[in-house]
């Protein structure tokens, strides 16, 4: 790891896996695209909080994962995340589809005994099966909850409930806010440290065309940014997921990754 002995430190983790995606591929590119426009002198590298993350000693990034398979990928990952939790320090990822969230998970709820997730997304993703997978981006949170990871999983954007998912809601207590619910200033009451999952389908197709279900109806960045920065609790980690680089127009969607790394890596930091 491109690290030194300090912690606290936020740890940029690239995951190149789209593997267990349910309709197109794509989220495994995403990373080089990401870090293109990251580094790009299109915008600067100061947060709306006043952080400048240019240079920051306390950002470093990992090394780069690979796999064989897609069993092992689920095994790197938690191993990744372990390695930096390890050293007292706090992982942000990006790309990969959303999968990748439970073996992250597995690994932050070793240390971790008790903290929310706060999940952005147009799909509650708590299928208990879907495609003959139970692994499948569409389960992620039903794994998390199965296993009693987490305290609470709060999502916000959910715009696509069915019967079954209504079901897990229920059966796993989630507190599930739904677009269709969503008013102006809505204050999220968060207990304890929490980790952010964002799927950039949360985002209405408008603002981030570059995703691999384009559901209407959803998120206004500066929604998600107005949530993200009124938390008072400590984010031990956050994955920024989904991203399809083969749907995106002129690099818009790669802008909305960087904008969101960008805010909740300062937030992680200014903590
Ligand atoms: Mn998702
Ligand atoms: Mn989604």
């Amino acid at each position: 790891m491109q690290n030194n002995s300090e912690s606290n430190k936020v740890v940029l983790l690239d995951v190149p896996f789209d593997e267990y995606s349910s309709h197109l591929k794509g989220p495994a590119k995403a990373p080089p695209i990401i870090r293109e426009v990251m580094a790009s002198d299109a915008s600067n590298t100061s947060t709306e909080l006043g952080l400048e993350l240019g240079g920051h000693s306390h950002i470093s990034s990992y090394q780069k994962l690979s796999w064989v398979n897609s069993i092992d990928a689920f095994e790197v990952i938690e191993n990744a995340i372990d390695d930096i939790g390890k050293s007292g320090n706090k992982p942000l990822t990006f790309g990969g589809d959303h999968s990748i969230t439970y073996p992250i998970i597995k690994s932050l709820a070793k240390h971790i005994p008790e903290f929310t997730i706060l999940h952005f997304d147009a799909h509650p993703d708590l299928y208990n099966i879907l495609d003959g997978n139970r692994l499948s981006h569409a389960c992620p949170f039903a794994r998390i909850m199965e296993d009693k990871l987490v305290k609470h999983l709060i999502q916000i954007g959910i715009r696509t409930l069915n019967q079954h998912q209504r079901e897990q809601v229920e059966r796993f207590g989630v507190e599930v806010h739904e677009m269709k619910d969503w008013g102006q200033g809505r204050q999220i009451e968060i207990d304890g440290p929490v980790y952010i999952s964002i799927d950039i389908d949360a985002l209405d197709p408008a603002f981030a065309p570059g995703v691999s279900h384009h559901e209407p109806g959803g998120l206004s960045l500066r929604q998600i940014l107005d949530v993200i920065h009124a938390i008072r609790v400590p984010i031990i980690g956050a994955d920024i997921v989904e991203y399809n680089p083969r749907r995106d127009i002129n690099l818009m969607t790669a802008q909305v990754v960087n904008k969101l790394y960008k805010e909740i890596c300062g937030k992680m930091l200014m903590q």
